[in-house]
């Protein structure tokens, strides 16, 4: 194998735990999305089944299926819109899904459909959901719907790592739109709004349930969820498959961004963008070897990239020896600072391509 994601699944049933101190596990929707945030959907999904979890989210209606086939009897809530041909298909299989619009509730009256759904508000996240100004139209829409049965409310933070302020905001109108929503029709029962970042911060005795992501998989800083630490799930390893000790000085990768040095080691190690190392990390990433940093040198490529190898290990290095790019000695998000971006996108951007071992 020339570069794996190791998926550490103890580490997992530490974060688990760790939410428990906030949450039990019978409040916890985890948010298996996306391949479980790249970790392998149903791979987490089995090992948090084990744990004893039982409600999942995911994005899409195709993820949904798929984690209903693997286990029937957990319960399934798409968080993503989800276009009219798989609705029929989704509720029959009681898979719970969103209403974010008056459009879908009229789409489901007319074919028919007899369906417990949950409706998305939207409380300041501002993607999808009824706005404030359609809460009264649309308790007297459902009042009259013979086939739409409303189960359940929810709504999303868009902030709530970085932003109290505008997280409480946000938290008040869902508390006044779901109060009135839930006086006006009994039928809904559920309602939920914290996400990792919420549940750690906020308290959660009004919500029948947490959706947490992010601080399942570990892809947070110690610094962002004091007191509570969570350990990272992922750790993305490659192979070094080439060595060398230049001679003199000489350009490393595409566009000559890096002069070599002579007499410095260098090494070439078997992962690329198309893996998921992204190329933001050129001239600025690193690597964990042997108990150092080494330095990403020149543009990272499609398949491979080059190091440095400091003069300590100049001597010792070599070929399928294991550099680390991220996992315990590097965090994902210090990986996602260098590339100005966050630790979700670095791990769902990891591709197919790289194996999945379970530990
Ligand atoms: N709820 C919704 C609607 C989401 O879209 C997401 C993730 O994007 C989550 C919950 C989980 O968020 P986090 O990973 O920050 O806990």
């Amino acid at each position: 194998m020339r570069c794996w994601a190791e998926i550490n699944i103890k580490n997992l049933y530490h974060n688990i735990d760790e939410i428990e101190k906030v949450a039990p596990k019978e409040k916890m929707i985890a948010v298996i999305k996306a391949d479980a945030y790249g970790h392998g959907m149903l791979k987490i999904c089995e090992s948090l089944i084990q744990k004893r979890i039982r409600h999942f989210a995911v994005a899409t209606a195709e993820e949904a299926l798929k984690v209903k086939e693997f286990d029937n009897d957990v319960s399934v809530l798409i968080l993503g819109p989800i276009e009219y041909e798989y609705m029929d298909k989704i509720s029959e299989k009681n898979i719970y899904f969103m209403v974010t619009d008056f459009e879908e509730i009229k789409y489901l009256e007319k074919s028919q459909i007899p369906t417990d759904v949950f409706l998305k508000v939207d409380t300041g996240m501002g993607r999808v959901g009824f706005q404030k100004y359609e809460i009264d139209e649309l308790i007297e829409k459902l009042k009259n719907c013979k086939f739409v049965k409303p189960i359940g409310i929810f709504s999303h933070f868009s902030s709530s790592d970085t932003d109290a302020k505008y997280t409480e905001f946000q938290e008040n109108n869902f508390e006044e739109i779901s109060k009135k929503i839930i006086s006006k029709l009994p039928s809904v029962k559920y309602k939920h709004l914290l996400n990792s970042f919420g549940s750690l911060k906020l308290k959660n005795d009004k919500y029948d349930f947490v959706r947490v992501g992010i601080i399942i998989y570990g892809g947070v800083t110690d610094e962002e969820t004091k007191p509570y630490k969570f350990k990272p799930v992922m750790s993305l390893f490659a192979k070094i498959s080439y060595i060398k000790k230049l001679k003199e000085d000489s350009f490393i990768s595409y566009g000559n961004t890096y002069l070599g040095k002579a007499g410095q080691t260098y090494a070439t190690v078997s992962i690329g963008y198309a893996d998921g190392v992204r190329r933001d990390l050129s001239n600025k990433g690193y690597v964990y070897y042997k108990g150092h940093r080494c330095e990403i040198v020149g543009r990272v490529c499609m398949d491979q990239l080059m190091v440095h190898i400091p003069a300590e290990l100049a001597d010792e290095v070599k070929k399928g020896d294991v550099v680390e790019f991220f996992g315990e000695n590097i965090s994902v998000s210090e990986v996602a600072n260098l590339c100005n971006t966050i630790s979700y996108e670095i791990l769902c951007g990891i591709s197919q391509r790289v194996p999945r071992i379970y530990v």
